[in-house]
Formats: structure tokens, C-alpha cells, sequence
């Protein structure tokens, strides 16, 4: 869409589609004068919001953030030749990987809820006053904390050991990132691997480490879902 804005503010596309426009098209070879003009498309008021969507107001948006030397650009060899270099600058190669991206479905909303604090965990519902008894449904015996849920309820126990075990098989197969985790046996630091990923990864500085980053994500949330659906957690207590 650039370089037929390009295209059009000088004057190489046919007349009709300069209608859309303020700026009338230049000359079709840059002289000194017209590199010089000033290549700042005026938008034009629409009276319905739908047509802020429509391809003219949406291209003369991303045509004014351009660079103006860019868009000065004499020919269109060198126009796309230097558009291509400030996208290339402007977007990142990687854009950081974030676990609660995976996050979809009644379990993908649950772990994020626990992770804000407010989820069907009774010490979070008691918490806000929305339950008077914060003991596990499951067990009865504790408040049903993030950390009785994930690693302290007894009928739960094997289910708990297994998650931990494949937490930590995950790990040996992503060396690389166990180094940003921190030491597994403090709960917290076990608990927010599970519920937030991995937070203190340095993201732009190891361009590899990202694309790491996606499938031990993947298998991460795919092995905390499918705890989180193995202790029937979600399902109605009868
Ligand atoms: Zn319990």
C-alpha cells in the first residue's frame, strides 16, 4: 500500500484515484524542487466511522508516520529499497512470546484468574467476600489457596508430583530457559512458572532464546491445563 501511495502522489497511477487525495500528484520524475515538497497527506474528514476503515484513511495514516526521507525517496527503486530498511527496523524480528497468550477455554481463563487473584480458589473468592468458608472443596482440610491447589492437596498428591516431574523433564529440555527460572523448590517460584511462564527472560537481547521460548510454552500450558482438567477442579462439586 506504500508504494502505491507513492505511486500515486506522483502522479504514475491514473487521475481518478488522485480524488481521494488533497495533495495533487507531481510531476512523474523528481526534480530538486518537488524532492524537497512536502509529502504530508492532509486526512480528510469522514462523517461515518466505518469508512475510518476503508483503505484511503487507513493507508494516508501509515503513510504520514513515514519517515520523510522515505518518502521523499527521488525514484521508486530507491523508495522501496528504503521503506524496506525502516520496516525491517520498525517491527522486531521477535516479538516477545507471552504464556498468557496460549491461554484460550474455561481453563486457560481460570489459570490467568488465579494468577490475577481473583478465581473459584475459595481463599479468592473469600478474599472478596464471595464465599464465607475459604476450605478446600476437595480435601476440606486447608484454605484452598494457588498453592494447596497445585501442590498441597492430599487427594490430589499424585497428580501434583506428576505435574511437578514433567515441570522439570520440561526444563532439562530447555536448559537454556531453566537458567531464567530460578530454583524450583521455593514454591513461588514453581508457582509462577506455572501460572505466568517465564518472566525474566531478557527478550531483546537473545533473539534465540525466543524462538525457545514458543514450544516450551506450548508444553508448559499443556501440561498445566491438563492438571488442571485431571483434578476436575472446574466441574461442579455434588
Ligand atoms: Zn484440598
Amino acid at each position: 500500500m506504500f508504494i502505491f501511495m507513492y505511486k500515486l502522489l506522483r502522479g504514475f497511477l491514473p487521475a481518478y484515484l488522485s480524488m481521494h487525495i488533497d495533495n495533487p500528484p507531481t510531476c512523474h520524475y523528481a526534480t530538486r524542487s518537488s524532492i524537497s515538497g512536502n509529502f504530508f497527506i492532509q486526512p480528510r474528514f469522514y462523517r461515518l466511522s466505518s469508512s475510518l476503515n476503508s483503505f484511503f484513511p487507513r493507508t494516508i495514516k501509515a503513510w504520514n508516520a513515514l519517515p520523510e526521507t522515505v518518502k521523499q525517496s527521488p525514484s521508486p527503486h530507491q523508495f522501496k529499497v528504503l521503506l524496506k530498511l525502516h520496516l525491517l527496523k520498525a517491527i522486531p524480528s521477535n516479538p516477545p512470546v507471552k504464556y498468557h497468550n496460549l491461554s484460550n477455554g474455561s481453563i486457560g481463563r481460570f489459570l490467568i484468574q488465579i494468577s490475577l487473584g481473583l478465581s473459584p480458589l475459595k481463599s479468592q473468592l473469600f478474599k472478596y467476600n464471595l464465599t464465607d468458608n475459604p476450605f478446600c472443596q476437595i480435601c476440606k482440610l486447608d484454605v484452598e489457596t494457588p498453592l494447596h491447589y497445585f501442590t498441597g492437596c492430599p487427594p490430589l498428591t499424585t497428580l501434583a508430583v506428576e505435574l511437578r516431574s514433567n515441570v522439570r523433564l520440561l526444563l532439562l529440555k530447555f536448559p537454556r530457559i531453566a537458567r531464567f527460572v530460578g530454583d524450583l523448590h521455593s514454591n513461588e517460584v514453581y508457582l509462577n512458572l506455572l501460572l505466568n511462564g517465564v518472566i525474566h527472560v531478557p527478550f531483546s537481547n537473545s533473539s534465540d532464546l525466543d524462538t525457545e521460548l514458543s514450544p516450551f510454552y506450548l508444553d508448559l500450558y499443556k501440561i498445566t491445563t491438563n492438571y488442571v482438567f485431571h483434578t476436575k477442579r472446574l466441574l461442579p462439586i455434588d
